[in-house]
């Protein structure tokens, strides 16, 4: 993935700034034949090439409608396929019509004559590298049910207006959603852990693991796979977790969310090491931090706060390109307040 960035600052879709719990991601393209870039994503940064038409999409109201969508693929002036993020991830976009928006990143692929299979074979790629990325950002079973959809899909559920994208550019291809689901969910298992790639996916034997479960809420998550929540077996999961005095903090939480999210969450009595040390969940993540500035943030927990340090924090969390910008700062920020900002 070649992923790159340029805020539609202009947007009034970026101006409203409202946030949303990432639910998942949906696909569009663009239902016209242009597949630069510089159609929709400016300012000019020296790769897109510049638009002279005045009909990008960094305006508050491109073409007269409310829309702008998290990222756009598609071919930067020298005919690079890539990535532009326009909007930060967890900002509400405008691109299904619907209250898809409230729970879905969107972004478009640009459409060419729909005849090229290089470039759809290039976009689709992208596009799946983009997915995967979005998913292990937050958290998302990439075949978790309605976790990944298109426009299309979208409206066959009532969340989204009544497109056909991307299945009338997909199916001259022989791809669906389902491909999509199962190429992302593949792209996620390769780049995992080290570099590894044929790494068998853990050797989790189902009797001892919970089934993987996503969810914020660990009193919901158990529900949803149908497993007892109370304080009294909580407590016992925790410990068959290495959290000897599970109280319901957050902090504990979190952690056995994120043990479930990857199906290492331990079943009571299977396990062979309750009596390892627990080793606290502050080895990963940050102390959980509230604050209006992301340098005030790290200091207040003792933590370097230099431009040089941020990026690598950024880095940890996803921001290959941090250079102090507001968004990127209330998106750390964000982390910070659920204590999940991983360190550097
Ligand atoms: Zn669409």
């Amino acid at each position: 993935m070649d992923l790159r960035k340029c805020l539609l600052t202009k947007n009034n879709c970026y101006k409203a700034g409202k946030k949303i719990t990432v639910k998942g991601v949906m696909w569009h393209s663009t239902g016209a034949n242009n597949p630069n870039l510089k159609r929709y994503v400016q300012p000019d940064d020296g790769k897109l090439g510049n638009n002279p038409n005045n009909n990008d999409w960094n305006r508050a109201l491109p073409d007269g409608r409310e829309v702008c969508v998290h990222a756009f693929i598609g071919k930067d002036k020298n005919g690079k396929v890539c990535t532009y993020q326009t909007l930060p991830w967890n900002y509400r976009g405008w691109h299904c019509g619907g209250s898809g928006n409230d729970k879905y990143i969107g972004f478009e692929i640009c459409e060419d004559d729909l005849k090229d299979k290089d470039y759809f074979n290039a976009v689709y790629k992208e596009a799946v590298e983009l997915t995967a990325f979005l998913c292990k950002e937050n958290g998302l079973n990439p075949k978790g049910e309605n976790v990944i959809i298109c426009h299309q899909d979208g409206h066959k559920l009532g969340i989204a207006s009544n497109h056909s994208d991307v299945y009338h550019w997909f199916n001259k291809f022989g791809k669906d959603m389902d491909d999509v689901r199962n190429d992302v969910a593949k792209a996620m298992g390769q780049t995992s852990s080290s570099s590894t790639a044929s790494k068998p996916s853990t050797s989790t034997s189902s009797s001892s693991y919970y089934k993987a479960f996503n969810s914020t809420s660990i009193v919901d998550g158990l529900k949803s796979i149908g497993v007892d929540s109370s304080m009294t077996n909580r407590k016992k999961i925790a410990a068959a977790n290495g959290i000897s005095n599970y109280s319901g903090d957050y902090d504990d939480n979190v952690k056995l969310l994120e043990l479930a999210k990857k199906g290492k969450l331990k079943k009571p009595g299977s396990s062979t090491s309750t009596t390892t040390k627990p080793t606290t969940s502050s080895t990963q993540y940050y102390k959980k931090f509230k604050s209006t500035s992301i340098v005030d943030g790290l200091k207040s927990i003792g933590v370097d706060s230099s431009m040089n340090n941020r990026k690598k924090i950024a880095k940890a969390n996803g921001i290959s390109n941090y250079d102090g910008d507001y968004s990127d700062n209330v998106y750390l920020l964000e982390l910070a307040s659920q204590g999940k900002l991983k360190k550097a």
